[in-house]
């Protein structure tokens, strides 16, 4: 089986093009709110220092790296990586939350470039120009997963860093990244997922190799409903960063 089949390509995806309209439709509705920290994009608020720590420690510091956050979305990740010192490039396919990202930066003044340009496009133009590659929670909203993986993995230099986080499809993911998060805590808006979109590490992992990526960190993030907070560590059900190294 190729792992475009087991990645679930979906057949809604216009040809030729690796985006799903109704997904980006769903992020540009939400967009005003992408910096609210008790908004729908708490959990990116909350997960964010947690992962910015962890792509930190990986890239053995941000400082004067260039780095593509890969569907930045309205920059949490992106400007918080700028803090650090690393000159990054935000591209997305989202025309609304690329420009509340660009409306922040003025705020901020963090210096993010945004583009509104696929990985696959980006990658063609500039090939081996990043030290780091990040795409976060991005991978579950994409027909085609390996294809924005191989993007990435010709986005790197070699022996750079890719990073992805995505969500496991196991029962568990079902339970907890669905049921759990959308319908009974409603840390999410309802439908925000859709469960056969979810990606085993097993998966990814896989279509990473076939990129020339080589696996070398596998970290599970959970969320503790009774303390609301979130962690890092073994378990990989549901939540999950996978980091790579272009070979
Ligand atoms: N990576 C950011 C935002 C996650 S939300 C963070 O973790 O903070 C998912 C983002 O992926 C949205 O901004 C959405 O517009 C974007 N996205 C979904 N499909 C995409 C595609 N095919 N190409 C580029 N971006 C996409």
């Amino acid at each position: 089986m190729t792992p475009e089949a087991d990645l679930n390509v979906d057949p809604r995806a216009p040809k030729g093009a690796n985006f799903d309209p109704a997904e980006l439709a769903k992020f540009s509705a939400l967009a005003h709110r992408w910096w609210d920290p008790t908004s729908e994009f708490r959990p990116l608020h909350e997960i964010n220092p947690l992962r910015l720590a962890h792509i930190e420690k990986l890239a053995g510091g941000l400082e004067g790296k260039r780095v593509v956050d890969v569907g930045c979305g309205g920059g949490i990740l992106a400007e918080a990586m700028a803090a650090k010192g690393a000159k990054v490039t935000g591209i997305d396919l989202a025309d609304k939350p690329l420009k509340v990202a660009m409306l922040h930066r003025i705020e901020s003044g963090s210096g993010v470039d945004y583009r509104l340009i696929s990985a696959e496009a980006f990658a063609e133009e500039s090939p081996g120009a990043f030290d780091v590659v990040t795409c976060m929670e991005m991978l579950e909203h994409v027909p085609e997963p390996p294809s924005t993986v191989r993007a990435c993995a010709k986005l790197v230099k070699r022996g750079g860093l890719v990073v992805f986080s995505t969500l496991n499809r196991n029962a568990k993911s079902f339970l907890l990244a669905i049921v759990g998060a959308e319908y009974v805590l409603q840390l999410l808006p309802k439908g925000t997922h859709e469960y056969a979109r979810f990606i085993r590490p097993s998966e990814l992992s896989r279509a990473c190799r076939d990129a020339g990526l080589a696996v070398t960190d596998l970290t599970g993030m959970t969320y503790n409903p009774f303390t609301k907070t979130y962690s890092l560590g073994r378990d990989v059900d549901v939540n999950y960063l996978l980091a790579t190294r272009r070979d």
